[in-house]
């Protein structure tokens, strides 16, 4: 493939990146030129057309007075994000929005909440967020919360190994309330125990929009065989992510590098295991993603290179940027109601 049709190729994908976070609280402006690995700019340079960007909140004491600053934190980031759509972008909160928005090439904004922290104990939350235009809520974030056990506990926060056994009671409830209202649920940062649980809940496919394999890389936030088979079997996804600590053990100077190459290899071990249905693509950028040839956004032609030099077709390369997570959100949206 020549330079050529490899940018021909790109132009016409309907790329979409499931997981960015955004700098709290002073956030450059991404209408103009940021140091953001994410900015307007930046994917208009790099064919980014779609962006889910996280209104996150780290974990904090898991008191009335934790939750109520948690959740007065997701709430303004969740309304920052959408001032900043608008003008150029389009502000996009349903599955039907996103595939309007490709077919007729706008650069789209998209919206989730990292850390069910910030609904305390109130389910009514997760509605507001909805009705804000989050599409997805990452059940935990680092650290156990009251929703469930986290993959890497905080002993800082006083954590042991397991606080609930996975999902607690109030867990459950806020995965049946995310089906309720149309949210998808990310089980990215959640304890393999409630994986599991999570997956046979929801009524929705469950997917994880920022992991690697296991099987290439042990690492605690990742997922093993036997939840890619869980992923497939309920109809979710694994959006392979550009975390290099995800993708590589460290080198001998305890730093850890990766690049496209290492996200390819994640993507066709998925691949092989659960089928390319079930698989897709982010960066965690702004979070502590970015790998040698995906840097930032400007440079995210330099992840359909990679892979469409391993034989990923236009179809192919289709499903992988955003067409696997349109169909998990639509099922998200037809268990709604
Ligand atoms: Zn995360």
């Amino acid at each position: 493939m020549t330079d050529q049709d490899l940018a021909a190729l790109h132009a016409a994908l309907p790329t979409l990146d499931t997981h960015v976070d955004i700098p709290w609280p002073d956030t450059p402006d991404p209408r103009g030129e940021t140091p953001r690995q994410v900015d307007f700019p930046k994917m208009a340079a790099g064919g980014l057309k779609a962006v889910v960007f996280i209104a996150y909140t780290p974990q904090g004491p898991r008191t009335p007075e934790g939750h109520a600053a948690a959740g007065e934190r997701a709430e303004a980031m969740l309304r920052a994000i959408r001032a900043t759509a608008g003008d150029g972008q389009r502000l996009v909160t349903t599955a039907d929005e996103l595939a309007q928005a490709h077919r007729d090439n706008a650069s789209a904004v998209l919206l989730a909440v990292e850390n069910g922290n910030a609904m305390g104990h109130d389910l009514g939350r997760l509605k507001l967020w909805r009705d804000l235009g989050a599409c997805y809520v990452t059940v935990t974030h680092d650290g156990h919360n009251d929703l469930s056990d986290a993959a890497r506990p905080r002993p800082d926060l006083g954590d042991g190994e397991s606080l609930h056994g996975g999902l607690s009671a109030l867990g459950r409830d806020a995965i049946r309330e995310m089906n309720r209202v149309g949210l998808m649920v990310d089980t990215s940062h959640i304890a393999r125990t409630a994986f599991f649980q999570a997956a046979e809940i929801s009524r929705s496919p469950v997917l994880a929009t920022h992991a690697c394999c296991a099987a290439l890389r042990a690492h605690p936030r990742n997922v093993d065989d036997e939840q890619l088979d869980v992923l497939r079997d309920v109809g979710g996804m694994l959006q392979v992510t550009a975390v290099p600590a995800f993708l590589r053990a460290p080198g001998e100077d305890g730093r850890f590098r990766a690049s496209v190459a290492d996200m390819a290899d994640h993507v066709d071990h998925a691949v092989k295991r659960i089928g390319i249905e079930h698989v897709g693509l982010s960066s965690d950028f702004d979070g502590g993603g970015g790998v040698e040839g995906w840097r930032n956004a400007a440079e995210t032609a330099g992840l359909t290179a990679e892979l469409a030099r391993r034989g990923y077709d236009r179809g192919a390369l289709e499903l992988l940027w955003s067409g696997n997570f349109l169909r998990v959100w639509r099922a998200a949206e037809a268990v709604a109601g």
